[in-house]
């Protein structure tokens, strides 16, 4: 077992659900950048975004265990390929090349997974009229108590001091995958061609350089930001910890995730008259409690608050934050533009 040094500064990323529309760019700049030419990485996505409520990638991740208990890192369930999805096939041959396109319609080939990367896509919860959804984009957490570091038998994943970002030395993989069984949030896979496990490196080649991850770069939602936690010049910094608006995923996985989410409002449900009930809540309170622990009510009173004074015509900080006027603000110090760079 690995023992884990405290960073000396923390990488931090925050999504923010209501501006977030599930475009997915995020997962396709990642793909492109990363887990896509190296043999076994096909149906890896790094950065993965879902509709809410559903089962998410991969399927049913939630009750998979892993992360920490009392007693110290648990093991929980390593996801399966069809569980993660992806991986599809289409006779593209026989339908558009093959000359049969008037007779046979694509279809998936034999061998395609039967599950999705957002196989729930705009489902949500609730019933009519008063239906809700929200997305939820997710990558590895970066976390200060990173199970998945901890677990791993031959010491092949480390915490960098320098900006926390979790990574591993693929010369000491062994594949054991001890890091999958441990890590709860299920954000590592294992690659069946070069038999180790891999996961997102936080664009850490970038970080480097001063230009923020391709997650967040490319986000035409405005709903992401990076930079160190402890710079109170950032963004993440404000919303974290000066306006406690933006919230862990499931704190209670024990692994100090360094993602954070500004949860999502919704508008008030309809009463059966068609009045709006202002007192209730759409998305329900308890739903947002399992995902984002207690402190999501507070979050939410803040949220409500300066989005009131908003509307009000009085200035609002934090609003002005979210709204995100001028984009680059949401980079942190990581500002610099990836095409002044040459890469090597
Ligand atoms: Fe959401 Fe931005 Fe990702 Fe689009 S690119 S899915 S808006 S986080
Ligand atoms: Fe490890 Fe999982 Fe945390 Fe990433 S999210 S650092 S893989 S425990
Ligand atoms: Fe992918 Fe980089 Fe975002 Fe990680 S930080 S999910 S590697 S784009």
């Amino acid at each position: 077992m690995a023992t884990i040094a405290e960073a000396k500064r923390q990488l931090t990323w925050v999504f923010d659900t209501n501006k977030c529309i599930g475009c997915q760019t995020c997962s396709v700049a990642c793909k492109m950048l990363w887990p896509q030419e190296d043999p076994g990485t096909e149906y890896q996505w790094w950065m993965t975004v879902n509709t809410q409520p559903g089962r998410g990638t991969p399927r049913d991740w939630e009750t998979m265990g892993g992360g920490y208990n009392g007693e110290g890192v648990k093991l929980g369930h390593i996801p399966t390929d069809e569980e993660f999805g992806g991986g599809w096939d289409y006779n593209y041959d026989e339908v558009l090349r093959g000359g049969k396109g008037r007779k046979v319609h694509l279809q998936k080939t034999a061998g395609s997974k039967s599950w999705g990367m957002n196989w729930d896509e705009d489902e949500g919860g609730g019933e009519f009229p008063n239906a809700y959804f929200f997305y939820l984009p997710r990558l590895c957490n970066h976390c200060t108590q990173p199970a998945c570091v901890e677990a791993c038998p031959n010491d092949a994943m480390f915490k960098r001091a320098e900006d926390g970002i979790v990574l591993r030395n693929e010369d000491a993989c062994q594949g054991a995958q001890a890091c999958a069984a441990a890590c709860p949030y299920k954000k590592i896979y294992f690659n069946q061609t070069r038999k180790i496990s891999q996961h997102c490196i936080g664009c850490f080649p970038r970080i480097e350089q001063g230009v923020a991850p391709a997650c967040v770069r490319q986000c035409p939602g405005r709903a992401a930001f990076v930079g160190f936690l402890d710079d109170e010049g950032s963004m993440v910094n404000k919303f974290v910890e000066q306006w406690k608006v933006a919230l862990p995923l499931h704190p209670e996985f024990g692994t100090r995730p360094n993602v954070y989410y500004v949860p999502p409002l919704a508008p008030a449900p309809l009463r059966d008259d068609g009045s709006f009930d202002e007192g209730g809540d759409r998305i329900p309170a308890d739903y947002l409690e399992s995902l984002f622990g207690p402190a999501v009510h507070g979050a939410l009173d803040v949220l409500r608050t300066e989005l009131d004074k908003k509307r009000r015509g009085q200035d609002s900080a934090v609003m002005d934050a979210l709204i995100l006027y001028r984009w680059k603000d949401a980079l942190g110090h990581l500002s610099r533009d990836p095409a002044d760079i040459v890469w090597k």
